[in-house]
């Protein structure tokens, strides 16, 4: 406020001398509120700088073996490929991280590449690679020999080129080369992480200031005004801590070491910033202090020298007119129009938007909230997978999936076959399946074992079955159908048997212990699963067969007759469809357990309306 006022007085030349760098930027934020621009003489660390965040990030992802969190950040940076069209970088990146979650790979560039689709993302990632053979973070070099190899580095990826157009890019560029020239005689060698650390350290060490602000209102430090005159000076957080500050010792050595080799000590520094304080105050007229009175409910002191002051002068020099004005003189953001309260939402959706294929999960969500539904399927809001890092039930399950189709692949039928044969060849399935995922991950070991404890009982789970009559038939097979003229259903089924009447039974495998599985299944037509895939198949069996860890496997199917449920399944989806298209609604009813785990809970906003 006190700023504003200075400037309708015409005062042309203010000064603001931040003592405590975070009450600086919160002046600097409210004074960008109302309009006036500041020019900035204490500047930026280049630590905090975009154009630093891409070079540190370029090299945590050649140290990190390419982790993918780096590789995205770094694609996303404006700096990198400045040399291509944006459209081609944003097309890439866009692919990558999509590629990267449908396959949940979580590092190496290698991997990457294996994935890459398109040519733009092929081209992208080999820029990558050929950037990084530049930095051989194996070896030593010298400081010099580091900067150049990441100077050819950054150029390969274009990032020097998107540095020229930017004046913190420029300056950085400067100081890269400052740093070459004062280096050239040093000979030391340093390992990569040595290195890096170095740079790091160099980057928040310099400053970049923006010199494209010219304004009235200059930000500065106590040492850069002396000899300077202001019509105005606003000296910011001159408590006790800030004014003088921590001036002990230095960054390696004590005040004794530093004696001894004639650098200054704390003494000399104190008395430096108090002959700066000095003649600040002698060379200026009008003067405003400020400092935070009370600092967590505790008086916070001000600074010795401006309490010695005001015992000298016999005056508090307390300012008293702006606080009655402080209200008035609020910058308030512009009116925005009064929130309306919220309902659940019930949307219905175009016909033309309607989905024409359905899977059995889309059903699921369906019948589980219809707005999660029209969000996902309709909108087509889903967000991203996440990439997994860790190794969880998921992939147990995948690797589950591939043993058991690879080993029926071989034996379709083990009745006949040598138990001891059997219990040797799902071993060696199950290990060769297993061993590439323990090369992505140790921990796939845990998994492994659990595994092994299943198998005898799988194997006695199939010989019964074979007992009963059931012969395997096929795996993983995609099935679709009809629903009506607009719908088609469609799904992958884990394993289809058949018996020797000719009859076929759809087996669904679930790494979920028995007592889920029933839970499932318990209300009729609550799980559209089974009966969804006993339609496809045209089967007149389903079951859940239970691969949980309680060593027992376990089939699971529900009480009513399959083939009725199927046929009520596909009618109630067909009547939902026919209601959507005529304009019923879809709304946000989902119980609370399936709220838990939904993404589009930001969007129904339930929390804003359920409790009323
Ligand atoms: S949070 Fe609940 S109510 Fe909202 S969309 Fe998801 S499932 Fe439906």
């Amino acid at each position: 406020m006190q700023i504003r006022r200075w400037l309708l007085a015409g005062r042309r030349s203010i000064a603001v001398v931040a003592q405590d760098r975070l009450v600086a930027r919160r002046v600097r934020a409210l004074l960008e509120r109302a309009q006036i621009l500041v020019q900035d003489e204490t500047g930026w660390t280049f630590a905090t700088l975009a154009v630093s965040a891409v070079l540190m990030r370029w090299l945590e992802a050649v140290q990190g073996d390419f982790y993918y969190q780096d590789v995205l950040d770094l694609m996303k940076s404006p700096y990198v490929f400045a040399d291509q069209p944006a459209s081609e970088r944003k097309q890439a990146v866009y692919q990558l991280e999509r590629l990267l979650r449908e396959h949940q790979v979580a590092a190496r560039l290698e991997e990457f590449q294996r994935l890459a689709e398109s040519d733009e993302l092929r081209h992208a990632l080999l820029r990558l690679q050929q950037a990084a053979q530049r930095l051989p973070t194996g070896r030593e070099f010298t400081l010099i020999g580091w900067l150049e190899r990441l100077e050819q580095s950054l150029d390969s990826l274009g990032v020097l080129t998107g540095w020229a157009q930017d004046a913190a890019g420029r300056e950085l560029l400067q100081l890269l080369a400052q740093w070459r020239e004062e280096l050239a005689d040093d000979r030391s060698r340093f390992s990569f992480p040595e290195w890096r650390r170095w740079l790091a350290q160099q980057l928040d060490l310099n400053t970049f200031r923006d010199s494209s602000v010219e304004s009235p209102v200059v930000f500065t430090h106590l040492a850069a005004t002396r000899w300077r005159r202001f019509d105005a000076v606003l000296l910011l957080g001159c408590d006790a801590d800030h004014l003088p500050g921590d001036l002990s010792g230095g960054q390696w050595f004590n005040d004794a070491v530093r004696g001894a080799l004639g650098l200054p000590v704390t003494a000399q520094k104190i008395q430096q910033v108090q002959d700066d304080l000095r003649g600040l105050l002698a060379l200026n007229d009008t003067m405003l202090v400020t400092w935070q009175e009370i600092k967590n409910g505790e008086p916070n002191l001000l600074s010795p020298w401006l309490e010695l002051l005001r015992a000298q002068l016999k005056d508090d020099l307390t300012e008293r007119e702006l606080a009655p004005m402080l209200e008035r003189a609020q910058v308030q953001p512009e009116a925005s129009p009064a929130p309306q309260p919220l309902d659940m939402p019930q949307p219905s959706a175009a016909t033309e938007l309607l989905p024409q294929r359905i899977s059995p999960s889309g059903y699921n969500t369906l019948m589980a909230c219809p707005y999660q539904y029209y969000a996902k399927y309709i909108l087509r809001l889903d967000d991203l997978d996440e990439v997994r890092e860790a190794l969880d039930k998921r992939d147990y399950g995948n690797w589950v999936h591939q043993i058991l189709q690879r080993f029926h692949g071989e034996f379709p039928q083990l009745t006949g076959l040598p138990r001891p044969e059997l219990e040797a060849q799902l071993s060696r399935i199950s290990e060769e399946v297993f061993a590439i995922a323990v090369q992505h991950d140790f921990l796939a070991h845990g998994w492994r074992v659990r595994w092994q404890a299943q198998q005898a009982s799988y194997l006695d789970w199939q010989l019964e079955s074979e007992q009963q009559g059931w012969r395997f038939a096929a795996a993983e097979q995609i099935y679709s159908l009809e629903v009506d003229d607009s719908l088609l259903l469609h799904g992958r089924l884990d394993r289809l048997d058949a018996n020797t009447d000719g009859a076929q039974r759809v087996l669904d495998y679930k790494t979920k212990d028995k007592a889920s599985l029933t839970g499932l299944l318990k209300q009729p037509g609550e799980d559209v699963q089974l009966a969804s895939y006993a339609a496809l198949s045209d089967s007149a069996a389903a079951t859940f067969l239970s691969l949980d860890d309680s060593k027992t496997v376990a089939s699971v199917q529900p009480d009513q007759a399959m083939d009725e449920l199927a046929a009520l399944n596909l009618a109630r989806l067909k009547e939902i469809f026919g209601q959507l298209r005529a304009g019923a609604a879809l709304p946000a009813n989902g119980v609370d357990k399936v709220c838990e785990y939904c993404a589009m809970r930001g969007l129904c906003r339930k929390g804003w309306w359920a409790e009323r």
